[in-house]
């Protein structure tokens, strides 16, 4: 029987791992459908402490694999397709290959992916203009023009937050009124450099043959009219799914995303089962605040198998 099993390879998995291996608990680190994470797919990762000058995801991920590596965590390129938990007991998961891992105790960082368009030219231009998430990559686009999908709170504060970069921020949103907060709304409205296209969907996004961004082509939603909108960046902010389904059931999910009984721990609702990083967090999703969420499950994960010692 394994004494940890960490579900998840990006932030909040691998650091889990480094806690967890430097505690001598030899974690079972399963990588899922997309080792390492949603950083290995953006490119310049700016704002995670320590690299001055920046660093590819890829290469952030591939150290914090190696770092966790080093200390004993091994690390299995595997897909969860199924769990059985037992508060307390043993946590049983099978494997896409028809293996079943038994654990002592299980650490759930399956992240979340950004909802998309699904047009083909938002794949084609991803990372190239395409983003969904404008803290990583607003900064790459200074004075021109910036286009953000959606109506809640995510796309009104990114809107607002891109307004320092952009020489204009387009609020493209699929009806007449936006979902977002008052609070938000006010800000945006009253945001000189914010101009909202209501009633809008992005039917395309054009700059395919230019190998990046050059404008949206819009639908109006009444009309069914096209127009184009230049701009040189698309950000997608229309809702994060939590990557979740395996433990419908199985753990208490809100939404998607892993409840955690007291907000300032990594306990979910069943003993022995820890969550960390953007599957169960809504509010910031960011690199180092999943770091930080892994951090303290291998730390409450540890101190749960001491106490059954
Ligand atoms: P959200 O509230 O679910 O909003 C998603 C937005 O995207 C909606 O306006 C929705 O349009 C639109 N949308 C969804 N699918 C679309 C599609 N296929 N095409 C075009 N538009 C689409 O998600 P969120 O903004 O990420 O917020 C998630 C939660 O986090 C919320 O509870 C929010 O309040 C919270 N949050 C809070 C803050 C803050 O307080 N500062 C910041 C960020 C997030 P419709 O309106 O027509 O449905």
């Amino acid at each position: 029987m394994e004494k940890l099993v960490i579900i998840g390879t990006g932030p909040a998995g691998l650091t889990a791992a480094v806690y967890a291996a430097r505690a001598n608990l030899e974690p079972l680190v399963l990588a899922g459908e997309v080792p390492g994470g949603q950083l290995t797919q953006t490119t310049e990762v700016e704002n995670y402490p320590g690299f001055a000058e920046g660093i590819l995801g890829f290469d952030l991920m591939d150290a914090m694999q190696q770092q966790a590596e080093r200390f004993g965590a091994r690390v299995r390129n595997e897909i969860v397709t199924k769990v059985a938990f037992t508060p307390g007991g043993v946590q049983k998961l099978t494997l896409s290959g028809g293996e079943t891992l038994e654990a002592e105790a299980v650490v759930i960082a399956t992240g979340a992916r950004p909802r998309k368009l699904g047009i083909p030219s938002e794949e084609a231009l991803w990372t190239k203009g395409v983003s969904s998430c404008a803290t990583c990559d607003g900064a790459f686009f200074r004075n021109v023009p910036i286009a953000v999908v959606g109506g809640g709170d995510s796309a009104l504060e990114e809107a607002l937050f891109l307004t320092r970069f952009g020489s204009e921020v387009i609020l493209v949103h699929r009806r007449d009124e936006l979902r977002g907060s008052k609070i938000m709304q006010d800000r945006v409205l009253k945001n000189g450099k914010i101009r909202i296209e209501w009633n809008a969907v992005v039917d395309t996004i054009l700059g395919e043959d230019e190998g990046h961004v050059t404008g949206i082509r819009l639908k109006d939603t009444k009309s069914g009219e096209l127009r184009d909108v230049p701009c040189n960046a698309v950000f997608l902010a229309i809702g994060h799914i939590p990557n979740t389904d395996v433990f419908a059931g199985q753990v208490e999910l809100a939404d998607g995303y892993v409840v955690l009984p007291d907000p300032d721990r990594s306990l979910t609702s069943v003993e022995g089962v820890f969550a960390a990083g953007d599957c169960s967090d809504h509010v910031y999703r960011q690199a180092i605040t999943a770091a930080g969420m892994g951090c303290r499950a291998a730390i409450d994960a540890e101190r749960y198998l001491a106490a059954r010692e």
